[in-house]
């Protein structure tokens, strides 16, 4: 059980990788319908905020925006789902050594190539290289951008074959255990959910053997 109320505030971080977590923002992948913690366009910011992101100023100027064109907010929180639906798509494939689906790619990297279109870098005297969005606007765009970027350096990264899909849940998450053994996102909520589930099968089929008769009738 967990021991708080899940919120978009409070939701685990369990992906270890951003865009993981960013797929991680509905209740369980399996159920049908699932719970989106992602319902409007406010709660995409409240995530931002807690990511750290954006500066409180860009969060406040973008929900200014917002406020001001509630259209644009609607348009750009349905494109946002959508790059959550890819990445979810793209990822749970890997995480079962699958090819993703060719659309899901070409959709993909139609994003990737707006993400690079306005990606600049920055190079100081001393080596050190800043990664800058060419494009300031107060919207979503800057943060699209850095949820593929992360998607496109994971892909990149040896820590792929590390992408794993939670039995129970079917959330994304980076399997940094040792022997690659994980099988849950949290321990605490879906490991022992499956345990209990597993406890009580067990309990059920030893009273099964134990009284064949009942099964019988
Ligand atoms: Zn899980």
């Amino acid at each position: 059980m967990r021991p708080f109320i899940r919120t978009i505030e409070t939701i685990e971080l369990d992906g270890g990788w951003l865009c993981l977590d960013f797929t991680n923002t509905v209740s369980n992948r399996f159920e049908e319908p699932y719970f989106d913690y992602l319902s409007c366009y406010k709660d995409i910011l409240k995530w931002m905020k807690r990511l750290n992101l954006f500066s409180h100023e860009e969060i406040k100027q973008i929900g200014s925006f917002f406020k001001k064109y509630p259209d644009i907010a609607e348009k750009q929180y349905k494109k946002i789902i959508e790059v959550r639906e890819i990445l979810y798509r793209m990822f749970s494939s890997v995480s079962r050594d699958q090819q993703p689906p060719e659309n899901i790619l070409k959709r993909f990297n139609k994003y990737l190539s707006e993400t690079f279109r306005d990606l600049r870098i920055r190079v100081t005297k001393n080596r050190i290289v800043k990664e800058d969005w060419h494009r300031k606007d107060q919207d979503l765009l800057p943060f699209q951008h850095i949820i593929i970027k992360s998607a496109y350096e994971l892909l990149n990264s040896d820590l792929l074959l590390k992408v794993k899909e939670c039995d129970n849940c079917g959330w994304l998450f980076l399997d940094r255990s040792k022997n690659i053994s994980r099988r849950w996102c949290n321990m605490q909520t879906c490991g022992s959910t499956i345990k209990a589930q597993k406890y009580y099968q067990k309990k059920k089929e030893r009273i099964m053997d134990r009284h064949p008769a009942r099964d019988k009738k």
